[in-house]
């Protein structure tokens, strides 16, 4: 394979940049523009000093620190070697030329990462755990996904696999063997075994509910008429929360997103501009803005305004909500007007309803609890349980599940049992889907092109 290098480090200024290198003539170029205070063998998981110099003119371009790394203990189990430069964008773009112009070729996005999986050092999910570590905004999302690259998920199907092709080798000696009749008992251990695995696909399949919301968080509309607070409640949240995460997707580095963070949940709160844009435009404003951000909401923060009475513009927002994942924050209480707080329409929604102050900053913990409930996130027990946070990962789960009701279908209707081997075989495939053997190459370049430049 190909030599291949590119900035690993963020564009920007910064303390330092880092260069990379990757295959078999990766000391070979390095020799050519670097110059090492002591020369001598190169030991893998060293350092050394020096200068990188321009191999044609030999002026020194920068003094550096490399490190090495020898195949096959690297990141890409290949020979391997950073370059810490001083971290300017012509200091590092100067260092990436001498790498080109020497031999090397400029690495995709992933390229480094897509090695080191092509080599075997990592499966897919571990691949797509790297990129979740990247553009993690919580610390949960966080946690998920080291779990995922220390391979627990990867475990967890390999054991499956493992049970698959046991079975399969049961059938295989019952059709092999057909004169010691062993069919029947093999089909009623097949259906014992179909039944547990369903249970495990069944409860990988429900955390992509919580694994989906850890990763892309929760889409939340603030919605209300026209001065029930809703500006002020969203001044509450992201003064207490200061840990408002930039998330940065894709290789391009440009399109940011902001969340707010929940006790470890990442809320993505819908037009944050338009609430914030409270001048008394037109009364229908408040209803009119509300439907528009409505569809695209996951969650809605319906606010009323206790200090006055409901009216035609409340009810409105309240059909709005009816069949909608809801809160109901009844602000102003601390004003005790009791306008709304006893309302027995509100209560008619049977929704989560929460009496709050903004001004006073009551009510805010119990918001966040009952955003946690209302998303089962209050009781996951990230230790201990695979989350499954791909939607690629996901729809092999749901794939495989459907091979496993063809494979009951079969049986029970007494189907030949190499129809039953065949959709056993099936569920083994789409399993490794999972960790990527079987995948096409579209697959893992789609994969690998979410990652950014240098990883
Ligand atoms: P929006 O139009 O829904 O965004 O409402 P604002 O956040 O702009 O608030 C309207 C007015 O209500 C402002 O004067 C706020 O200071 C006031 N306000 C907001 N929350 C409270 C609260 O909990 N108690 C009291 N007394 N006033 C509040």
């Amino acid at each position: 394979m190909s030599t291949i290098t590119a900035i690993s480090t963020a564009p920007g200024n910064a303390g330092i940049g880092i260069i990379r290198l990757s295959g078999e003539k990766c000391f070979e170029i390095l020799d050519k523009i670097f110059v090492p205070k002591h020369k001598g063998e190169i030991k893998g998981y060293s350092m050394k000093y020096g200068h990188i110099i321009n191999s044609t003119t030999k002026d020194v371009i920068d003094e550096v620190l490399v490190s090495y790394f020898i195949a096959p203990n690297s990141y890409t189990r290949e020979n391997m070697c950073e370059i810490n430069s001083h971290g300017g964008m012509v200091v590092e773009n100067k260092i990436l030329e001498e790498c080109l112009k020497n031999g090397a070729t400029l690495a995709e996005p992933g390229e480094f990462t897509k090695r080191a999986f092509l080599n075997g050092r990592i499966d897919l999910s571990q691949a797509e755990a790297i990129i979740d570590i990247i553009n993690a905004k919580t610390d949960k999302e966080m946690q998920v996904a080291q779990r995922q690259l220390r391979g627990k998920l990867s475990d967890k199907i390999e054991d499956i696999r493992k049970d698959i092709l046991d079975i399969m080798a049961d059938i295989e000696a019952s059709i092999d063997y057909p004169e010691y009749d062993i069919e029947e008992t093999t089909n009623e251990k097949i259906k014992i075994f179909l039944n547990g695995l369903e249970v495990k696909l069944n409860s990988l399949e429900k955390t992509f509910e919580n694994g989906k919301i850890l990763k892309e968080g929760i889409k939340t509309a603030i919605i209300g008429k026209p001065n029930v607070g809703k500006s002020s409640l969203l001044n509450l949240i992201l003064g207490e929360e200061r840990a408002i995460v930039s998330n940065v997707e894709g290789t391009t580095r440009d399109t940011i997103e902001e969340y707010v963070n929940i006790n470890g949940i990442p809320l993505k709160i819908i037009d944050t501009a338009g609430i914030r844009n409270t001048i008394d435009e037109v009364e229908q404003i408040g209803v009119e803005r509300s439907i528009n951000i409505l569809s695209d909401a996951e969650l809605v923060i319906a606010v009323f305004d206790d200090s006055r009475a409901l009216d035609d513009e409340d009810n409105k927002i309240m059909n709005l909500i009816k069949d909608k994942k809801a809160i109901i924050l009844i602000n102003k209480t601390d004003l005790k007007k009791g306008n709304v707080i006893n309302s027995e329409k509100i209560k008619g929604l049977h929704k989560t309803t929460i009496p709050f102050s903004v001004l006073k900053e009551e009510g805010i913990d119990e918001l966040y609890n009952a955003i946690l409930k209302l998303f089962n996130m209050n009781n996951i027990d990230l230790d201990n349980t695979e989350i499954v946070t791909s939607a690629r990962q996901k729809n092999y789960i749901l794939r495989a599940h459907d091979a496993l009701n063809k494979a009951k279908e079969s049986i029970k209707n007494n189907m030949s049992i190499d129809i039953t081997a065949i959709c056993l075989k099936e569920i083994l495939e789409e399993l490794s889907s999972i960790t990527g053997e079987n995948v096409s190459e579209d697959i893992i370049n789609e994969i690998f092109k979410k990652f950014c430049l240098g990883k």
